[in-house]
């Protein structure tokens, strides 16, 4: 090698050293730094004149200084020593992660005077590696089960929480086709899924079902990954599957209290709207059989009847009446006392093995063809002044149905079911009250009717006869109050035929000018200081009963008069509108407040204030309002207090 040759490829090496990006440095055997790179500048941080001549030992931990002293063993044996992992420190006291290899120098007799070291900073190396382990011990350790698959669906990787979700251990696991942990109507899923993974697609939160190696069922959520290679190629499937059971049952059970909860306002409702008893009892046994889950559901109601006599009166839900309709009622045996007494609510997981169960003849026991009971619950139902009216049973032919919930609703119910009871055996009474009313009105009206139409014979008789004077007018006197009288017996008569449903109208086509006429005739008769001002204009043709209409038109202007007597002037209008034929009574009294015309046309009404002044039971405008709708017509009044009222009816004008 001629001298220019040599110190081109010195150059050549010191370019090399310079421009590489590995740290190289030499030391001799004093452990004196000879050599120095730009990159060893850069990962250690001391510039050339810094270190040459320095100690190795700058650059290793106290620590690792034995270590460097093994090494160097090494190296003046002439080994070299390949990608040796160690930690140095760098000129700010930082220890880095390197990766060295250290090679002996050697002179030109062989001898070696020193070592060259190529170091390279492996932080990110060791980063990348400490990720993994991360990574693969959150797998390891996540309750998720993380399984891997190939596009084929086979296991390739099975982690501790897929081994404790689904029950298989790794080894029994991979290796396994996927279907290992689907239920055979779902298989049909897993082409869907792997149809998704090849077009790269990531299936996300799918909510299903998946099976354990115990054959029990989960619902899961499941997220599906696909699993690429260096090549971006799609290789495998990557599935995290959350075991959602419980909160799928918690979404059912939040489900099944709210339809509880619109049940038990259901029926709240509707058994406080009814009044009917019957009824109120079949809502009341079926909602609770159906909140129970019975088999079936009975409520027996202890009545006592008008003769004192005590009976039960039952609805049953979920069986015929038939399967009771042979068996005596509940008695009071051990089984039954606590809910008719209002002890207590039995709730009983199996009747047949407790011990009051089956004490009592004849049946000692269920009695034969009666609904198998083993599930019990039996819950009484109590007024609030504390009274027990009944009870609420139920049955199912398997043991422990009847849970406390269960019980707890059918409490909740049944204290609202007493308290619609009680309502109805108010209204009953009332309703009771009522017709017995109605039935002395019947019979009252009707005998007085008899002694009063022979009590008016005798006294025209009497007035006719008898000569003038004091007697004569007495007698007058007295036929003018019989005659009131017997406005007043008619009433009652009539209000207990129309109650009965027997006031017989008679309908013939007239017309209702003659009406008027006759009508206006008597009235001017009967009250010569008052002004009738009568009205009518056009056709007033109507199909109606004559004797009944005259009733209403007479009792309206009798009421014009009777609760006007300072005025001296009634006004009548009978018009034509389209179909119609309208009347109107007008007077110029006090009127009626709003508040009292809605009740004037309800039978017994009387405004407070006129009660003292006037006489009358209050009938007349029932009797007008019945008679007016049944010839399919209208009645109303219209008044402003202070200026006089009007009373008003319509009827369908006849057309032949
Ligand atoms: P009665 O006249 O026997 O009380 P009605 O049924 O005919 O019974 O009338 C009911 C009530 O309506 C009366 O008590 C009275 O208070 C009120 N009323 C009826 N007609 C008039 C009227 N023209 N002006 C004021 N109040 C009236």
């Amino acid at each position: 090698m001629t001298r220019l040759q040599h110190s081109q490829e010195l150059s050549t090496l010191q370019s090399i050293f310079e421009g590489i990006d590995d740290a190289i440095f030499c030391h001799d055997l004093d452990m004196r730094i000879t050599h120095w790179n730009p990159a060893a500048e850069q990962l250690f941080g001391y510039s050339h004149e810094e270190i040459i001549d320095e100690s190795v030992y700058l650059l290793i931990p106290q620590d690792r200084q034995q270590e460097k002293m093994d090494i160097m063993r090494d190296i003046m044996e002439g080994r070299r020593i390949g990608h040796f992992k160690t930690i140095r420190r760098t000129r700010e006291g930082v220890e880095i992660p390197v990766s060295i290899t250290i090679s002996p120098i050697r002179d030109q007799e062989g001898q070696v005077t020193g070592s060259s070291q190529i170091a390279r900073s492996i932080i990110e190396e060791n980063a990348a590696e400490e990720k993994q382990a991360r990574l693969a011990a959150i797998v390891a350790s996540s309750d998720d089960a993380i399984v891997g698959k190939s596009l084929q669906g086979i296991i390739t990787s099975w982690n501790i929480g897929a081994e404790k979700m689904f029950g298989y251990t790794e080894q029994e696991a991979i290796g396994q086709h996927i279907s290992l942990l689907i239920p055979p109507e779902r298989l049909n899923e897993e082409d869907i899924i792997i149809g998704n993974i090849r077009a790269g697609k990531k299936v996300d939160h799918f909510q299903t079902i998946r099976r354990t190696k115990g054959g029990q069922q989960l619902h899961i959520s499941l997220t599906v990954s696909p699993i690429l290679n260096k090549a971006g190629e799609i290789i495998g499937a990557s599935k995290i599957a959350r075991n959602i059971t419980a909160q799928k049952e918690a979404e059912r059970s939040v489900a099944k209290s709210m339809e509880r909860m619109e049940i038990l306002n259901s029926i709240s409702k509707s058994i406080n709207e009814d009044l009917d008893l019957q009824h109120i009892l079949q809502r009341v046994t079926d909602a609770t059989t159906r909140l129970t889950g019975a088999d079936f559901g009975a409520f027996f109601y202890n009545r006592v009847d008008q003769g004192g006599e005590s009976y039960w009166l039952y609805t049953i839900s979920g069986a015929p009446r038939a399967a009771f309709e042979n068996f005596p009622m509940p008695r009071n045996t051990a089984v039954f006392h606590p809910t008719f007494s209002g002890e207590d609510v039995v709730r009983v997981d199996d009747i047949t093995k407790d011990p009051r169960y089956g004490k009592n003849s004849p049946y000692f026991g269920m009695p034969k063809g009666h609904l198998p009971v083993v599930s019990y619950l039996a819950v009484p139902v109590i007024t609030h002044s504390g009274v027990v009216i009944g009870g609420l049973f139920f049955g199912h032919k398997q043991a422990g149905i009847f849970k406390e919930e269960h019980e707890d609703l059918v409490v909740t119910v049944a204290s609202q079911a007493a308290v619609a009871i009680d309502n109805s055996r108010l209204f009953e009474e009332v309703k009771d009250l009522s017709n017995k009313k109605d039935e002395f009105i019947a019979l009252a009206s009707h005998e007085l009717k008899t002694p009063l139409t022979s009590m008016s014979g005798f006294l025209q008789i009497l007035e006719r006869t008898v000569p003038d004077g004091i007697a004569k007018s007495f007698a007058e006197k007295a036929l003018k109050q019989l005659a009131k009288l017997n406005e007043l017996v008619n009433d009652l008569f009539d209000i207990s035929k129309i109650q009965a449903g027997k006031l017989q109208l008679n309908f013939e086509p007239f017309d209702l000018s003659d009406l008027l006429d006759e009508i206006t005739d008597t009235f001017e008769q009967t009250h010569p200081h008052y002004n009738l001002k009568m009205a009518a204009d056009g056709e007033l043709l109507v199909s109606g009963d004559k004797m009944r209409l005259e009733q209403v038109l007479t009792n309206l202007l009798g009421n014009a008069v009777k609760y006007a007597p300072d005025a001296r002037e009634v006004s009548m209008i009978a018009i034509r509108t389209g179909n119609e034929v309208r009347i109107s009574v007008k007077d110029q009294g006090p009127g009626i407040l709003p508040e009292n015309q809605q009740h004037i046309f309800s039978q017994f009404y009387r405004v407070k204030e006129q009660e003292r002044k006037t006489s009358g039971l209050g009938l007349g405008l029932y009797i007008s309002k019945d008679i007016i709708d049944r010839h399919g017509g209208r009645i109303w009044v219209e008044s402003t207090p202070g200026h006089g009222a009007t009373f008003t009816f319509s009827l369908p004008a006849f057309t032949n």
